[in-house]
């Protein structure tokens, strides 16, 4: 029996079963792989590095999508950052206020393997009227543009290889002049209990440019080893602060279901433990 080891960390390593390899190949960019392990379903993975599995997508997707587009109250233009496999395009388009989602991937061969093999996580989301692809480097993209979002949601690999510059504070300043003026940032941060320099940094950048950064906290279970991090960066204080009663009026008026996003759970994400507070803090 094959088994893939997915060493990302220097300590310790995951292992996921393999029951068939349905892809191994090399995009323009990353080592790519389509994995099926009997729990997970189908697992993407880039240069060895578990990105999404149909198994626990859910949470990763959904959080990162629904909590900044249920805190701000009208959200219409959305900018996507990496994000290939299509889970959190597919999330954005759920909500009705959400116009146009403009998602920049770097690698246009990651968007072929979605639409091949992930169809049951994006479900055609790449064909939505609203959606606006676009293959090339998210941070030139940031940098040059002239158009404005709502919200940024930055779905990116961890910071090695070309997902490297998407922690940078470069970057996330160029996505503070992309932003709307009550606009929101939400970034994958990692595994605090193994990358806390990475989270420290991003939150770090944040508070020089927004008037308020922090980060909320997911459990995914492929993403081993915790909680995982995700960075929230805005000018508006008050966004983070808007009531469950508010939460539930705009869940219920959005109309969809979901598997792992509450109102309550939105707000109980916020609360961190101590030994990821005192990362940011
Ligand atoms: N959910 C995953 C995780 O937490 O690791 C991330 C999944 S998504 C597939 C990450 C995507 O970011 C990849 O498809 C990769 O090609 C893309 N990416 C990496 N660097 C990028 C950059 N500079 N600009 C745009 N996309 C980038």
């Amino acid at each position: 029996m094959d088994w893939f080891t997915e060493i990302l960390h220097t300590d310790l390593a995951q292992k996921l079963r393999v029951d068939k390899v349905l892809y191994e190949g090399q995009t323009e960019f990353q080592d790519a792989k389509v994995l099926s392990n009997g729990r997970l379903g189908k697992v993407l993975v880039l240069d060895n590095v578990v990105q999404t599995t149909l198994g626990d997508e859910f949470v990763y997707h959904e959080m990162l999508a629904h909590v900044p587009l249920f805190s701000h109250p009208h959200p219409k233009t959305v900018l996507i950052i990496g994000g290939g496999d299509g889970g959190l395009l597919e999330e954005a388009l759920k909500h009705p206020s959400v116009e146009s989602v403009t998602m920049v991937e770097l690698d246009g061969g990651v968007v072929e393997l979605a639409k091949e093999h992930f169809v049951e996580l994006n479900q055609g989301a790449f064909d939505d009227h609203r959606t606006n692809l676009i293959i090339g480097d998210g941070a030139k993209f940031v940098a040059e543009t002239d158009e404005r979002f709502d919200v940024i949601l930055v779905d990116s690999t961890d910071p090695h290889g070309p997902g490297e510059v998407l922690f940078s504070r470069g970057f996330y300043a160029d996505c503070k002049r992309c932003l709307t003026e009550s606009g929101i940032l939400v970034t994958q941060n990692g595994v605090p209990f193994l990358q806390a320099s990475e989270l420290a940094g991003s939150i770090s950048h944040f508070r020089a440019l927004f008037n308020e950064g922090s980060a909320y906290v997911i459990t995914v279970p492929t993403y081993a080893f915790g909680m995982m991090a995700l960075g929230w960066a805005t000018d508006d204080k008050s966004l983070r602060q808007v009531d469950v009663a508010t939460l539930e009026d705009r869940f219920k008026k959005a109309a969809f279901a979901t598997n792992y996003y509450s109102p309550e759970v939105h707000k109980a994400a916020f609360a961190l433990p101590m030994y990821i507070k005192r990362i940011i803090d």
